[in-house]
């Protein structure tokens, strides 16, 4: 049977990289469902809709086509034909998406997308996000929930993103977890099944070998 891992967690825990290497090692799908909404917020941006107008929001939830790629070794995204994995991870979609992502019509439609790829995938696929053992996926097979200290996330995201301020980061981040902890509709939460796995002073490769035998337990 198809194999479905949910890891959820605050940003720079490290999601991204260990859910890709998880995936790619056991021959299982990739979805990055941050970048779900990323995408869909860039959409709006774009388009002229005010992403602190809740109800325009709303409004245009519907209109762009999100097409996610579910390859580990190159996923990919689409905005209405459009490669948007550049586009999504600047800093003013970073800065606006925890909004955006908080309209209830925005995550029921980001959500049937997300249970229409992880049942379409063949051999199973790991899922991260923020509320996906909680809420998009309840009965997963596995579900971790990853966290590390505020100071170890702020380094890893400067990290990333290049010659970026580690405390305006720090302060970014913190921000953006509290948002996104705080929506009332199925905000960033450890679904009480989860694993947790603090990665403070974990190496990639620790969390990575860790999540996959708990998989093959
Ligand atoms: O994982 P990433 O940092 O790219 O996620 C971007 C934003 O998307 C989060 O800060 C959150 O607002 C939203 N998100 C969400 N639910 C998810 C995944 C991401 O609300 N399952």
């Amino acid at each position: 049977a198809a194999v479905i891992v949910a890891i959820d967690g605050p940003s720079g825990t490290g999601k991204s990289s260990t859910s890709k290497a998880v995936a790619a090692k056991l021959g299982l799908s990739y979805l990055d469902t941050g970048a779900q909404y990323r995408a869909i917020t860039w959409w709006m941006l774009t388009n002229g809709v005010d992403t602190a107008d809740a109800a325009a929001v709303a409004t245009a939830s519907a209109k762009p086509a999100i097409v996610s790629g579910t390859d580990p070794s190159a996923p990919t995204i689409t905005v209405d034909g459009v490669d948007a994995s550049g586009p999504i991870r600047t800093q003013e979609v970073t800065s606006k998406v925890s909004a955006v992502s908080a309209v209830p019509e925005v995550r029921t439609r980001i959500t049937e997308l997300q249970r229409e790829i992880a049942a379409g995938a063949p051999e199973g696929i790991v899922v991260e996000g923020r509320d996906i053992g909680t809420t998009v996926l309840p009965d997963a097979d596995l579900k971790i929930f990853l966290t590390a200290s505020p100071e170890a996330r702020a380094a890893r995201r400067s990290g990333e993103t290049k010659g970026a301020d580690v405390n305006a980061t720090k302060e970014a981040l913190i921000k953006r977890d509290a948002a996104d902890s705080g929506r009332k509709t199925s905000p960033l939460a450890k679904a009480a099944d989860a694993v947790e796995v603090d990665t403070t002073d974990l190496t990639l490769d620790q969390v990575i070998e860790c999540v996959v035998t708990l998989v093959e337990e």
